[in-house]
C-alpha cells in the first residue's frame, strides 16, 4: 500500500513529491503529460518585485530565501541543472520611477532584492532604457521541463511514477484508504493543474483561470540578464530567448493567436531597440485562483483527499515554501497557513455532489 498517490507531474507534483520522498514516504505519482500543461510552456522565472507598480512579492521574505536554498539543493540531488540565478533588470518608465526607487533601495523592506541600480540607460544599443533601472538579484528562472525530465527520471528508476490517465470516477473509498484499480493508497492528492477545475471532487473552488502566451525570438546580441517592463527577455538555454507573457481571462481554446502576438510585438518595441525574428509561440493555461493564493489542503468531506494546487503566474517561487508547509500538515499535523488552506472556502461546497 502506498502512503500518497500524487495526480499530476507538473512542477506541483515534481516537487511534493521530492518533499514526501524524503520524509521516508511511499509514493506514486500518476501522469498523462498534456502538451499544454502550463509547466511545459512557463518561462520559469522567479521575481520578487513584479508589477507596473512595483510591489514586493506575496510571501517573499519566505518564499525567496526558501527557493534559492531549495532549487540548488534539488539539482543536486538529480543532477541536473535547470536553475538560474541570473537577477532581472527593470528600467524605469519615467523619472519620477527613478526618484521613487533611488529613495527605496535603502529601504530594509525592498534591500535584500536591490543589486543595485542605474540613473541612466547601461545599454544605448540594445535596451530603451533613458532612465536606468533597477537590478533585483534573488531572481532568475528555473528550466522547468528539464527540472521535470529529470524529477521523472528519478521516479521511474524508484518505481514510483506512471504514466497514465487518472479517472476519477474509479476512485474508491474504504474505511482506512482508497483505491484505483489494483492501486491501494492512504490518501491521494491532485496537483492537476487547471483540470481540477472539472473535477467532481474540488469544481467548487474558485480557480481563475489565465491564458498566457510566449515567443520564442533570435537577436544578434544576447541578454546576460533579464529585461523586464510590461514585458520580459529571457535568456534561456541553447541559444534560445522568451519573451511574454500575455494574460488572458477570457478565451476559447490554447493555441497561440494573432492577437497575443501582437501584444507581445507591441510591448517589446516599447523596450528593445534592436530588431529580432520570431522564431516559435506557445501558449498555456495558468491554474490561477480569484484570491490570487493557493489551493492547499483536505477535501471537507473526506480526510483521505488533498489538493495541492492554484499557483497561478508563481509556482516557481511558491511552490518550494508551500510543499515544505504542506508536508509538515500532513505528516507533522502543523496548521496550514489559513491564507493558502482550502478551508477559507469550505462555504462554497455544495453538500451534493455536482450532476
Ligand atoms: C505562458 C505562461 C507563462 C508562465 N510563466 C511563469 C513564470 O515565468 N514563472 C512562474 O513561476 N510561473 C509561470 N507560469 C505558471 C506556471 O506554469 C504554474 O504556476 C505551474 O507550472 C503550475 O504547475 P502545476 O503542477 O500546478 O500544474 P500543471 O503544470 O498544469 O501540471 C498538472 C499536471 O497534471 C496532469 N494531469 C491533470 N489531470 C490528470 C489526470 N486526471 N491524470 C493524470 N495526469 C493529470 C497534467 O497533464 C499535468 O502534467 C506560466 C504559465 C504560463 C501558461
Amino acid at each position: 500500500m502506498y502512503d500518497y498517490l500524487i495526480i499530476g507531474h507538473g512542477l506541483a507534483g515534481a516537487i511534493l513529491s521530492q518533499r514526501l520522498l524524503k520524509k521516508g514516504q511511499k509514493i506514486l505519482v500518476l501522469d498523462q503529460p498534456d502538451q499544454n500543461h502550463s509547466s511545459a510552456v512557463a518561462a520559469g522565472i522567479f521575481n520578487p518585485i513584479t508589477g507596473r507598480k512595483m510591489f514586493k512579492t506575496w510571501k517573499a521574505d519566505q518564499l525567496f530565501p526558501e527557493l534559492v536554498n531549495f532549487y540548488p539543493k534539488l539539482e543536486e540531488h538529480l543532477g541536473s541543472n535547470f536553475f538560474h540565478a541570473i537577477g532581472v533588470y527593470r528600467p524605469y518608465f519615467a523619472i519620477d520611477d527613478q526618484n521613487d526607487w533611488e529613495a527605496k533601495k535603502s529601504d530594509e523592506k525592498f534591500k535584500a532584492y536591490i543589486d543595485k541600480t542605474s540613473t541612466s540607460n547601461i545599454d544605448t544599443h540594445q535596451l530603451h532604457d533613458p532612465f536606468g533601472g533597477l537590478f533585483l538579484n534573488q531572481a532568475g528562472y528555473v528550466n522547468i521541463v528539464k527540472l521535470l525530465d529529470a524529477n521523472k527520471k528519478y521516479l521511474i528508476d524508484k518505481g514510483s511514477y506512471q504514466e497514465t490517465m487518472f479517472y476519477e470516477q474509479d476512485l474508491k473509498s474504504h474505511s482506512d484508504h482508497l483505491s484505483f484499480g489494483d492501486l491501494k493508497f492512504k490518501k491521494i492528492i491532485f496537483c492537476n493543474g487547471i483540470l481540477a477545475h472539472q473535477s467532481e471532487w474540488f469544481h467548487w473552488l474558485p480557480f481563475h483561470p489565465v491564458k498566457g502566451e510566449i515567443m520564442d525570438i533570435e537577436m544578434d546580441q544576447r541578454p546576460t540578464t533579464i529585461y523586464n517592463r510590461g514585458v520580459f527577455i529571457l535568456p534561456f538555454e541553447n541559444q534560445r530567448i522568451k519573451v511574454g507573457s500575455t494574460y488572458k481571462h477570457q478565451f476559447d481554446n490554447m493555441q497561440p493567436t494573432e492577437a497575443g502576438q501582437n501584444e507581445l510585438k507591441e510591448k517589446l518595441s516599447g523596450l528593445l531597440n534592436e530588431t529580432y525574428q520570431i522564431k516559435g509561440r506557445r501558449a498555456g493555461i495558468r491554474p490561477a485562483t480569484k484570491d490570487r493564493r493557493p489551493f492547499i489542503g483536505k477535501h471537507p468531506d473526506n480526510e483521505h483527499i488533498y489538493i495541492f494546487n492554484g499557483f497561478g503566474s508563481k509556482g516557481v517561487s511558491l511552490i518550494p515554501e508551500c510543499s515544505k508547509l504542506f508536508t509538515a500538515h500532513l505528516l507533522e499535523g502543523e496548521a496550514l497557513d489559513a491564507e493558502m488552506d482550502i478551508s477559507r472556502y469550505y462555504s462554497h461546497y455544495p453538500t451534493k455532489p455536482k450532476n
